[in-house]
């Protein structure tokens, strides 16, 4: 299987059909929101300088998160097909990316932009609850991705969570450094001759078949 790049506006869906793909083809996620999460929760200085990076919208500094990732992607359950899920969020990530493959002896694979309108990705990100055991990912505000009992998980039946990075504030400084930061990597990719751009505003299952059609031609 080959790999995946997701580059997406906060809330475009990049976690769902990450995990739709990880159900539906075993392939491993990686989600470097998760792998920054996982080191704020020590009492360090590096723990303390990451929480306040993504409470405050921003990025946080690229040597660490490629230091993360090359670990990460290293581990042989990367072997067979793995999706970055918010890597790489800026030209610089990009580039040192590519010599992290040549090095680890791994392809680019595929670079999916999932393309979303402004003013949802505000309702998706400050509804948005999740799993804290399985990932799934709900919206309390949107019929469609509803739990079916209110802040529980539809398949776990624990309380679902908020991150503490979901609201309207940080989504706005998100999105400019989206704006500022990812949007380069468009043309970037797209110069490379693997960048596919795929509508994400119309829900999960047809931006899941949209997918799939790029991947298998189903
Ligand atoms: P996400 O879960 O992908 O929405 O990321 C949440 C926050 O984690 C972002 O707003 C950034 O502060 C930080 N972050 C995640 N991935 C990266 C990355 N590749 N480079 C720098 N910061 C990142």
């Amino acid at each position: 299987m080959k790999n995946i790049i997701f580059i997406a506006p906060p809330a475009a869906g990049k976690g769902t059909i990450s995990n739709m793909l990880t159900d539906t083809y075993h392939m491993t996620h990686i989600s470097t929101g998760d792998l920054l999460r996982e080191e704020t929760s020590s009492d360090s200085e590096l723990g303390k300088y990451i929480k306040e990076q993504m409470q405050s919208g921003a990025l946080v500094n690229d040597e660490i998160i490629l230091d993360l990732l090359k670990k990460r992607i290293a581990k042989d359950d990367c072997n067979d097909g793995y999706i970055l899920d918010g890597f790489p969020r800026n030209v610089e990530q990009a580039i040192a990316y590519e010599n992290i493959l040549k090095e680890l002896n791994k392809d680019l694979g595929y670079v999916f932009l999932l393309d979303v309108d402004k003013e949802l990705a505000k309702k998706r990100i400050v509804g948005r609850i999740s799993c804290p055991q399985c990932g799934a990912v709900y919206n309390e505000y949107m019929e469609e991705t509803k739990p079916k009992k209110d802040g529980i998980c539809d398949k776990c039946n624990i309380s679902l969570v908020k991150r503490d990075d979901d609201n309207e504030e940080t989504f706005e400084k998100r999105f400019t450094t989206y704006f500022e930061k990812t949007e380069p990597l468009i043309n970037y990719y797209k110069e490379k001759g693997v960048l596919y751009n795929i509508p994400a505003s119309c829900g999960k299952d047809p931006t899941f078949a949209a997918i799939k059609k790029v991947m298998f031609g189903e």
